[in-house]
């Protein structure tokens, strides 16, 4: 196998084994290669899906070699005000801090805004699929976890060892994942990225302890701005977003592989997300450099809509909780 020429594009049946779709499906366009390619809905469960898509072996090549999410990440504020929300939150009642029954009200609509948004049992021991350079990881290691991931770019992870992180440099298909070892399993924005959703569901499911917990987080396709604005908004981010999930294919998802039925936290998305929205996309920037600084102003206002829409319960974005039971 490893020998064969690799194909340019391999045609994909939906996770849920359906092979038939609805009319229809977002044309999204890659900024990059500026190739196009349509999300086919399932007319089974709804997920969408990148159909032809670029096969494993060729999917890295439509990554940029600054890909936003493998750069390091100090410990900035907003990482400060998230650790207090999964303190307040998710903490042992005796490790909670002060004045977190009074905190909670206030802190409630950011309550899945944290990679901590689950109640964790022993062992403190946690794996990554696509850990990028380890930032989320180095979070938990400050919180006296294990830390074990993998991540496919051969740079995120070198960034990762510098930190003293050391990660599989494989996709998270490949991943090689202890049995009952774990007590959480984090995909932050990755599943929508692997081309076998299912495989790597079961590996987490696989790999966690009795009580432990898998925590999911991406874009949500039955959200306010996938409906408004199509393909401009960020999640589909195609080809690198290969799949579009919404709360109930995802929970099937999940439950298929034995996880109980997960618990569903609303986000709200960045100010960043909201330009892409309003500027059209993620076409070159100096040809539209009028619509961009429009869109920088208008992204302030929709910001606080939606924030408004997530406490509502609907977010652009997910936190996705299920256990082991
Ligand atoms: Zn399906």
């Amino acid at each position: 196998m490893q020998n064969a020429p690799l194909a340019d594009i391999e045609m994909a049946h939906c996770w849920c084994g359906a092979n038939s779709d609805k009319e229809g499906g977002i044309i999204a366009k890659d900024g990059a290669t500026m190739k196009e390619f349509v999300y086919k809905i399932c007319s089974v469960c709804a997920t969408e899906r990148v159909d032809p898509r670029p096969p494993a072996g060729a999917i890295g090549g439509y990554y940029a070699t600054d890909y936003a999410s493998h750069r390091v990440r100090e410990n900035d504020l907003a990482t400060r005000f998230k650790n207090l929300v999964s303190n307040v939150f998710f903490a042992l009642p005796n490790e909670r801090p002060a004045f977190s029954r009074f905190l909670k009200p206030f802190l409630f609509p950011f309550k899945g805004h944290t990679v901590f948004a689950f109640y964790a049992v022993s062992p403190r021991h946690i794996f990554e699929f696509g850990a990028s350079s380890g930032n989320d990881l180095a979070r938990f290691r400050e919180a006296g976890w294990q830390v074990d991931g993998c991540e496919p770019s051969a740079k995120a992870c070198a960034s990762a060892g510098e930190r003293g992180i050391n990660l599989q440099n494989v996709p998270a298909e490949a991943a090689n994942l202890l049995p009952k070892s774990f007590s959480c399993i984090l995909l932050n924005n990755v599943l929508e990225h692997v081309h076998d959703p299912v495989a790597v569901i079961s590996k987490a499911y696989a790999g966690l302890v009795t009580g432990g917990s898998v925590v999911i987080i991406l874009p949500n396709h039955a959200g306010p701005s996938a409906r408004l604005f199509g393909a401009a908004w960020p999640g589909y981010d195609a080809p690198r977003h290969l799949w579009g999930f919404n709360p109930e294919n995802l929970a099937s998802l999940l439950m298929r592989a034995g996880f109980t039925a997960p618990k569903v936290y609303p986000l709200f998305q960045g100010r960043w997300a909201w330009r892409d929205c309003l500027d059209g996309g993620r076409l070159p920037y100096r040809a539209r450099s009028w619509r961009r600084r429009l869109a920088g102003v208008g992204s302030f206002a929709l910001t606080p809509l939606g924030f408004l829409a997530a406490v509502a319960g609907s977010g652009d974005f997910l936190t996705v909780v299920a256990t082991k039971p």
